[in-house]
């Protein structure tokens, strides 16, 4: 069988982050419950897709999923058949996270989180605006563990405004302690229609942003989190199954306002609005408003450059690539951006730097 894995897009938020550029809506209590019944008609409404296919994955995310409560968790995952091993995850911000409340979100099936940390320094933490502070960050990360969830992520961010190397170091230093065994580390990047695409930000020029990842890169290998994507790392047996899926390509399905899919080649997107998203489903309509299949070769372009960002590389076997793609990955591998060994290609060190280039020049 092949697997499968869901998304949820649950796009509640006490307020709204100034660097954020995903779906989110203010968090209303009477909301909850139209939204809940919403996405169980969507788990029903794809029941019959998914039928054939193991759900390995499963991964709540936003917005901030946790408002949706542990109950509202259990009730749509008895909704859906998964597999007994399923990697079940939910994101959570450090300032909601209580040991009683992880424990109420395992109870519910929840056997992975993942905090929205972002640093351990409290003067990054104000200048991104956030709600928690490094102490209460790594509380949760406590909470969560004694509350028996032991895989756990974080997400960190870099190239903030007014950091320095120095700050970011000692984040870094403090992780070295703490039990996680993933880590999702992004560079800020200044969408418009956020409050900091109005504002002028003393951002860390080009040269100190290869600094503060090449010390990320170094300070968590020697913690045991591996390099195994771009900008993922794990430690031994705990690379994200739900990630990896997008980089393989695996089939999904987003559930939510804005959500999206890849099935059966195509793209879709669910309607990126609260109430237009429930009043589809309520009306038993669909909720996607976009559908999109890329024509072969582009399809396959666009799969081997978002595989290319897992660091094992890639059998080119797998990918029915045109000869003219063949000889640009030669020309890559002469530039010292890829490495091709017979069938088997990779980035190099430089073409993990430079992916976007990569990417582009594959796409
Ligand atoms: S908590 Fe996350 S999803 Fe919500 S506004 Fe902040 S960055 Fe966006």
């Amino acid at each position: 069988m092949i697997g499968i894995s869901l998304y949820f897009h649950i796009p509640f938020c006490t307020r709204k982050c100034p660097y954020c550029h995903f779906f989110v809506v203010p968090n209303k209590k009477d909301h909850r419950e139209d939204f809940l019944e919403a996405l169980l008609i969507e788990c029903r409404r794809i029941l019959p897709k998914i039928k054939d296919h193991l759900v390995t994955s499963i991964y709540f995310g936003g917005g901030t999923p946790t408002l949706l409560g542990a109950t509202a968790i259990h009730i749509l995952l008895e909704s859906i058949p998964f597999a007994p091993d399923c990697e079940i995850t939910i994101e959570a911000n450090p300032e909601d996270v209580t040991e009683e409340l992880m424990a109420n979100f395992k109870q519910a099936g929840i056997n992975r989180v993942s905090l929205g940390v972002q640093s351990l320094e409290d003067s990054s933490l104000q200048v991104l605006e956030r709600t928690h502070n490094a102490t209460k960050a790594i509380e949760a990360i406590m909470h969560t563990k004694n509350a028996g969830i032991s895989n756990i992520s974080i997400d960190l961010m870099y190239e903030l405004p007014d950091q320095t190397l120095k700050d970011f170091e000692k984040t870094l230093r403090k992780l070295e302690t703490l039990p996680i065994t993933h880590l999702s580390l992004y560079n800020l990047t200044i969408e418009p229609n956020t409050a900091f695409f109005k504002r002028t930000l003393n951002l860390p020029s080009p040269e100190e942003n290869l600094k503060l990842l090449q010390s990320a890169t170094d300070h968590l290998e020697e913690m045991g989190l591996k390099r195994y994507e771009i900008s993922a790392f794990a430690r031994e047996g705990f690379a994200s199954h739900h990630n990896t899926g997008y980089w393989i390509g695996r089939p999904f399905f987003g559930l939510g306002p804005s959500a999206f899919s890849y099935y059966e080649g195509k793209r879709f997107r669910n309607i990126p609005h609260l109430h237009r998203y429930m009043r589809a489903l309520k009306e038993n309509r669909s909720a996607v408003d976009f559908v999109e299949e890329l024509p072969y070769p582009q399809n396959v372009h666009e799969l081997l450059a978002i595989n290319l960002r897992l660091l094992e590389g890639v059998d080119l076997t797998t990918f029915d690539l045109p000869e003219a793609t063949h000889a640009l990955l030669d020309k890559l591998h002469t530039e010292n951006y890829l490495k091709r060994d017979g069938s088997h290609c990779k980035l190099t060190p430089k073409g993990i730097l430079f992916y976007d280039t990569v990417a582009s020049e594959i796409i």
